[in-house]
C-alpha cells in the first residue's frame, strides 16, 4: 500500500480491484453505464458486444476492465461519479486530486 503522504500514486490494490464483478457487454441488456452513455468514459470508446467490462461495486458503473483496471492504480474513485471505490472509506473520495480533463 502507498502512504499517502509520499505523493506517490494512490490507486487500489490489483487484489481488490480483482474482487470488482466482471460482465460481458450485451447491447440488449441494461447497464448502469456512466451518463446513461454506453461509452467508456476513460477511453471514450463505445462499448461493443462480448467486451469485457467491470462494474464498479459502489456506484454499478461500467467501464472495460482494461481500462479501468489501469485507472485503478493511480486513482480511488469512479471515473464517473467519483464514489470512493476504497473498501471500508466513505469520505475518502473528496481529498482525491481530480484529473484536468
Ligand atoms: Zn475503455
Ligand atoms: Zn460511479
Amino acid at each position: 500500500m502507498e502512504d499517502p503522504f509520499t505523493g506517490g500514486p494512490r490507486g487500489i490494490d490489483q487484489t481488490v480491484i480483482d474482487t470488482f464483478p466482471v460482465i460481458i457487454y450485451d447491447a440488449t441488456h441494461g447497464k448502469k453505464e456512466c451518463r446513461g452513455m454506453n461509452v467508456c468514459v476513460i477511453c471514450l470508446a463505445v462499448f461493443k458486444e462480448d467486451e469485457m467490462l467491470r462494474s464498479m461495486p459502489k456506484c454499478g458503473h461500467v467501464f472495460h476492465s482494461n481500462c479501468v483496471d489501469s485507472w485503478l492504480q493511480t486513482h480511488s474513485t469512479c471515473p464517473c461519479c467519483r464514489a470512493s471505490l476504497v473498501p471500508g472509506s466513505g469520505r475518502f473520495f473528496s481529498r482525491v486530486c481530480w484529473p484536468s480533463w
